[in-house]
């Protein structure tokens, strides 16, 4: 076994500190990673805190991870020490039903197995994520990531990127078409370099005047302020496509009557209460309105190449490990452009 450091939470009133485990032993499917960066997703700070009544503690999180590969298994073909690479936010799944033999492992009909509060498959009791030194992940759940990215830039594609690269893909986003990304977050401003890479038109909404320049200089062509009743009058029946990436709550029939005939809504943010949907405004148009959660292992890859190609990461802050509930409390504010990065080089050497 290899002895490992991590931060965990181990209550959910408790701060992160650190925490002393074992990762298992490389297997012969297994590549061991040395984390270099792990993107702090809010998703991490829910679980810290039990959010979701389903924590359990000790809790090491962190799923948007990136690192050098340290050791492989004897029947580990297409990773070798030295390669850089990701794991996002699965480290496994059943790899037999028709989701995981489609490469949707994300829906899987058993559940996958989360990166960190999963039910390990190895018998090792609850995942522990990347605020850790390393991580021993099965070859069939690892990334490459390209040499030519930003490896601390690059993590937050491992969740926030798929996550609104999937659903852009799956409803085949591209030239010709106008394309709504609602909040810019760590989530949105994937959303808009990405649509913008893949030839949309894009359109940004945002409460805050502030991000207009920001969401231009991301590849917004227009940022339309959603407080602003002209302006969102403006845009009525004009949507492809509309990729929503706010957590808070909020009106989304605002958002359903943007879309032409046809046209498709996507939430990728999920507000905790359910949101009320003007079925009218479905039905008048044939719109749609849909979910999607982040994007199964084939497709992570296809982003990342395409990260590599087009020269794309996520904007982020960088931070020291000791700075997490700092960073928690910035996130709670959403003060933060657009990713906090924790680089693991200032992970204590012991608990
Ligand atoms: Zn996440
Ligand atoms: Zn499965």
């Amino acid at each position: 076994m290899l002895s490992c450091v991590g931060y965990a939470a181990t209550a959910a009133d408790a701060p992160l500190k650190p925490f002393a485990f074992d990762r298992r032993d490389t297997g012969p499917d297994d590549v061991r990673i040395d984390i270099l960066y792990c993107g702090v997703c809010h998703s991490d700070l829910h679980q810290a805190r039990n959010e979701w009544q389903n924590t359990i503690y000790p809790c090491v999180p962190g799923h948007e991870i990136v690192g050098r590969v340290a050791e492989t298994g004897p029947s580990v073909t297409r990773f070798k020490a030295g390669d850089m690479v990701g794991v996002g936010c699965m480290v496994d799944s059943c790899r037999e039903c028709t989701s995981c033999r489609d490469g949707l492992e994300q829906y899987c009909e058993t559940g996958f197995v989360a990166t960190y509060n999963g039910e390990d498959r190895h018998g090792r009791g609850i995942t522990f994520g990347g605020y850790s030194r390393a991580i021993v992940v099965d070859q069939s759940f690892v990334l490459r990531v390209p040499d030519t990215l930003d490896p601390a830039a690059a993590s937050p594609l491992l969740c926030a990127g798929i996550t609104t690269w999937s659903p852009l893909r799956h409803w085949k986003v591209g030239p010709g078409q106008r394309v709504g990304i609602v909040g810019l977050g760590g989530l949105g401003h994937m959303g808009v370099k990405f649509a913008r890479a893949l030839g949309a038109e894009v359109v940004l909404f945002t409460t805050s005047p502030g991000k207009v320049t920001d969401g231009l200089r991301l590849g917004a062509h227009e940022v339309v302020l959603s407080k602003d009743a002209g302006a969102m009058a403006k845009e009525r029946g004009r949507f492809d496509f509309i990729l929503d990436a706010v957590a808070a709550e909020h009106d989304i029939n605002a958002y359903l009557d943007l879309l032409r005939r046809d046209g498709t809504m996507v939430q990728v943010g999920a507000p905790e209460q359910p949101l009320p949907v003007s079925v009218f405004s479905l039905l008048m148009k044939r719109r749609s309105f849909a979910g999607s959660l982040i994007g199964g292992i084939p497709e992570t890859q296809e982003m990342l190449d395409f990260c590599g190609r087009h020269n794309i990461t996520a904007d982020i802050e960088m931070i020291r490990m000791d700075e997490i509930e700092t960073a928690y409390a910035r996130m709670l504010r959403s003060d933060v452009k657009y990713r906090f990065v924790i680089d693991m080089a200032t992970m204590p050497q012991a608990a």
